[in-house]
């Protein structure tokens, strides 16, 4: 248990290094106040209260100078107040000086107020706000030509990570810091500082071979420098080199002639630090009288300087020395007072490494109860520890899982965000695209409906024309009676019709007829009176035909004077009587051509129709034949007047092809039935009365 080394001795050592690198810039003194900070400079790293009074006597001028001087003022004082024991007042101090320098934008100013607050963190135990303030002050005082505040700031940063663990990053930083400081011609205190700084390390480290060669040209340094207080710091690291590799006697001995450096120099914090060690020393060896000598001392030291810390420890180790002498009770007594010290400061490490030691003592003391006492606070102590750092880490989880969670919540909110606004936008494109087709439905129904009614109204008109060209084409032009063509189209599409209705042989039943007329000599009233009159003549007939037949009958031009009459509905008794009609009726008119008269004659051949010759209907055509052979006969036979079909004999004996042939044989053998009827005799235009009949 013994070669345990208490954090109280090992941060005493630290504070050591830390004064070292306030490095005395001497002699600048143009002005009065300048020259007053130079002097204070030396003094506040070994008489802080003092240099702290001094100081505060400065203040109102110091605040009014320029930057320059304000700020060495201010760096000082923080110094000088730290060192008193009041690291929050400091800490202040460099925040003020962080602003000066911002406002400023000046780096040195900067880079000295983050040094400031670096070394007031350090001793409110803020060790990670220490770190950053460290390596921002040397970002800073790298951007400036102070090369005695460069290298100060390049220790702090190397013994940030010395503090870290980072010894490769210590060990390079210190380097740098050394090479630094021995460009700096007129002055030896930031070499010094550097130094000390770098064989702190090596111990730190555990290489004393290498931290014992650092340390003889750090005491070379310090003795031509002519400077105790340089001097004392010196011996002081050396003391913590010597002890950690066991010299205990050298170890002593450079505590012995630190501290009488320091009483000549009136150092007394410096002194107050040093009679802890000199007690931690003598622990060490188990020389308790020894020790509770220089506990006593540092406790009345510490009282002086009002130094908690020092008080503190000063106890335990007069505890210590009680316990090892036996005097249980009043070890007891001084362990507790110094537990309590450390308590009220709220150094739970300390606390936790001195109730180790004291459960140890105890139990060498050989009271055991009081061993598993301490034990105990020791782990409730360990477990408060623990309890607090998991539930910093707790809360930073916490707050990182907060912030995570905000910001998803976030992302999620945008990305419904960008979700709903794209919706919004598809129902607007929706909107717009059923309106674009509503309006193109719209526009194409109103296209179509005018194109509708354009082709309504051409086919409108196009009927109207079909309808022309169709009359035009059904009808002759001279007569205005339907033409051959169109009566051939009827046939077509009627004869059925025509066929079913009238079929069936009863007397007084409907029958269909057809009559074929051909004007007689017409040639000779064309040669006569001029073709111009024949037209007249055939007008006139066409005429005369309309009057004399039903508006239902259909009246043809069947060739150039020839004219065939299709009856749809007649008594088949009554064709004989249309006959003589037609035959009378063109006979009897007066024709005025010009000043003349003519009058005409026409033969008709005719028949009912459908004609059935066997009960087989005939086609029209073969009907039209017959009729045409009728009318051949009427021709043959005097002209003026009409042969008409009426029915067929005995076909058995004969064939309808042969009676097709010659019609005039077949009535002569009886195997049809002829009707003759006679036109009148008048005067005509044609030919003499020999074609009349008698
Ligand atoms: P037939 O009693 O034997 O019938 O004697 P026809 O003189 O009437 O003889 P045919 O029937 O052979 O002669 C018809 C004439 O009618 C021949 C032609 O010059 C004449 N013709 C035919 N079409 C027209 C017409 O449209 N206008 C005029 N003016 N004459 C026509
Ligand atoms: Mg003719
Ligand atoms: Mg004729």
């Amino acid at each position: 248990m013994a070669t345990l080394l208490p954090i109280p001795r090992l941060r005493a050592v630290r504070r050591f290094a830390a004064a070292l690198a306030l490095a005395p810039a001497l002699a600048f003194g143009q002005a009065d106040l300048d020259a007053e900070l130079a002097a204070t400079r030396e003094i506040v790293r070994f008489v802080p209260d003092d240099a702290a009074a001094r100081l505060g006597r400065l203040e109102a001028r110091a605040r009014a100078a320029p930057l320059a001087t304000r700020a060495e003022f201010l760096w000082l004082y923080s110094s000088a107040i730290r060192r008193s024991g009041d690291p929050k007042r400091a800490l202040a101090m460099g925040d003020e000086l962080v602003a000066w320098g911002r406002e400023a934008r000046d780096d040195a100013t900067y880079a000295k107020g983050q040094l400031a607050r670096a070394y007031a963190l350090y001793e409110l135990n803020d060790l990670a706000g220490s770190h950053k303030a460290n390596f921002e002050a040397e970002r800073a005082a790298n951007l400036t030509a102070d090369l005695p505040l460069r290298v100060q700031a390049t220790i702090s940063a190397g013994q940030s990570f010395q503090e870290q663990g980072n010894y490769p990053a210590a060990l390079g930083k210190l380097q740098a810091a050394i090479d630094l400081a021995r460009k700096v011609a007129d002055d030896d205190a930031p070499l010094a500082g550097a130094l000390n700084a770098l064989t702190f390390l090596y111990t730190d480290m555990k290489q004393y071979d290498k931290g014992w060669e650092v340390q003889r040209e750090s005491l070379e340094v310090a003795k031509r420098m002519r400077s105790p207080g340089r001097l004392a710091i010196a011996l002081g690291t050396e003391y913590g080199l010597a002890i950690e590799s066991g010299q205990y006697e050298r170890a002593r001995r450079a505590l012995q002639e630190g501290l009488a450096v320091e009483r000549r120099l009136g150092a007394r914090q410096m002194i107050a630090d040093t009679l802890v060690n000199l007690s931690d020393s003598y622990l060490k060896e188990r020389d308790y009288a020894r020790t509770a000598d220089a506990a006593r001392q540092a406790l009345a030291a510490g009282v002086d300087i009002n130094s908690p810390s020092v008080i503190a420890t000063a106890r335990v180790n007069l505890g210590q020395a009680y316990l090892g002498m036996g005097r249980v009770a009043e070890g007891k007594r001084q362990f507790e007072a110094g537990l309590d010290g450390f308590e009220k400061n709220g150094d739970k490490p300390e606390l936790q490494a001195v109730l180790i030691e004291y459960g140890a003592a105890l139990e060498r003391a050989g009271d055991y109860h009081g061993a598993i006492s301490a034990y105990h606070r020791e782990r409730s102590i360990s477990d408060e520890m623990f309890a607090e750092q998991r539930q910093k880490a707790v809360l930073e989880l916490q707050q990182k899982y907060d912030t995570e969670k905000k910001a998803r919540q976030i992302e999620a909110l945008r990305q419904e965000n960008r979700v709903k606004g794209a919706e919004l936008d598809n129902r607007r494109l929706q909107q717009r695209i059923w309106w674009l087709l509503a309006l193109v439905f719209a526009l194409a129904a109103v296209v179509v409906g005018l194109l509708y009614r354009k082709v309504r109204q051409a086919n409108a008109q196009l009927e109207v024309k079909n309808q022309e060209l169709k009359q035009q084409s059904s009808l002759d032009p001279l007569t205005s009676l339907y033409n051959r063509r169109h009566f051939q189209d009827f046939m077509r599409t009627h004869a059925q019709v025509e066929r079913r209705h009238h079929g069936g042989a009863a007397g007084d039943e409907l029958v269909g007829a057809l009559f074929l007329l051909d004007v007689d000599h017409f040639k000779h009233i064309n040669d006569t009176h001029g073709h111009a009159a024949g037209d007249a003549v055939l007008k006139t007939i066409a005429a005369n035909l309309r009057e004399t037949l039903r508006e239902t009958d259909m009246i043809v031009r069947w060739g150039g004077e020839e004219f065939l009459a299709f009856l749809p509905a007649v008594p088949r008794d009554g064709l004989d009587d249309v006959a003589r009609r037609i035959l009378r009726g063109i006979s009897s008119q007066a024709i005025a051509y010009g000043e003349k008269t003519l009058r005409i004659n026409v033969s008709v051949g005719f028949a009912p129709y459908p004609l059935a010759p066997g009960g087989t209907p005939l086609s029209w055509e073969r009907a039209v034949n017959l009729v045409d052979m009728a009318l051949y006969m009427a021709k043959s036979h005097g002209r003026n007047r009409a042969y008409g079909l009426h029915g067929f004999h005995d076909l058995e004996r004969t064939t309808l092809e042969a009676i097709e042939q010659d019609l005039e044989g077949a009535w002569r053998n009886g195997f049809v039935d002829l009707a003759v009827v006679a036109g009148d005799v008048l005067p005509v235009d044609g030919v003499e009365r020999q074609d009349v009949p008698a």
